[in-house]
């Protein structure tokens, strides 16, 4: 099963190369990054777009949010392998600054394809702007920590890691949310 659904992710990822959806950012980008994980994960954690350090290795979340999205992790006592994580936009935009809507758009369709594959039993839109692109209208300041229902498909919004690492007061808000997310997993299996 894992098996399969890994081939498939790579023939996701190499239609995305095929098809070069905001070739702009792809220029200005040292590679895709396409997602990293379990491909038959329950959790899928879905953040914005790659930073430096992601840009540079391929892999999502591996600087000073990853990292406290690890410890996160462990918190609840799951190790990155455990769980799929990916972006919404999946190349670095320049200067880090935040995705364009025309380019979370241009994405979307790869993302929802992404998800149907992995089939998680729980998306954890991680921020503003993954929040925004699969639960359009809602406020991650009103919703994180809630457990929301759309398209069949059970969401954890939860404020980003980097937010909480800037932002003090947001910190322990997203420690506490996080904490559900195995509550959340064991109703859905019940
Ligand atoms: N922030 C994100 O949203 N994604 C990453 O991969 C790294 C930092």
């Amino acid at each position: 099963m894992a098996k399969d659904k890994q081939a498939r992710l790579d023939a996701l990822k190499a239609q995305i190369e095929a098809d070069q959806p905001a070739p702009l950012l792809a220029a200005g980008a040292t590679q895709m990054v396409f997602g990293a994980g379990d491909p038959d994960a329950a959790i899928v954690f879905i953040g914005e777009a790659p930073g430096k350090k992601e840009d540079l290795k391929g892999r999502p979340f591996i600087g000073a949010a990853g990292k406290f999205l690890s410890q996160m992790l462990s918190g609840i006592g799951l190790k990155r392998d455990d769980v799929y994580i990916t972006n919404i936009v999946k190349y670095r935009p320049p200067n880090n600054r935040d995705p364009l809507p025309a380019e979370k758009a241009e994405f979307l369709p790869y993302l929802q394809q992404q998800l149907d594959i992995i089939e998680p039993k729980v998306i954890v839109t991680l921020g503003r702007h993954s929040t925004d692109s699969l639960l359009p209208g809602l406020m991650i300041s009103q919703v994180h920590g809630q457990p929301q229902q759309a398209n069949g498909r059970t969401y954890l919004p939860l404020f980003h890691p980097a937010a909480a690492l800037y932002n003090g007061g947001l910190r322990q808000t997203l420690i506490d949310d996080f904490a559900r997310l195995p509550i959340i997993l064991d109703k859905i299996s019940s």
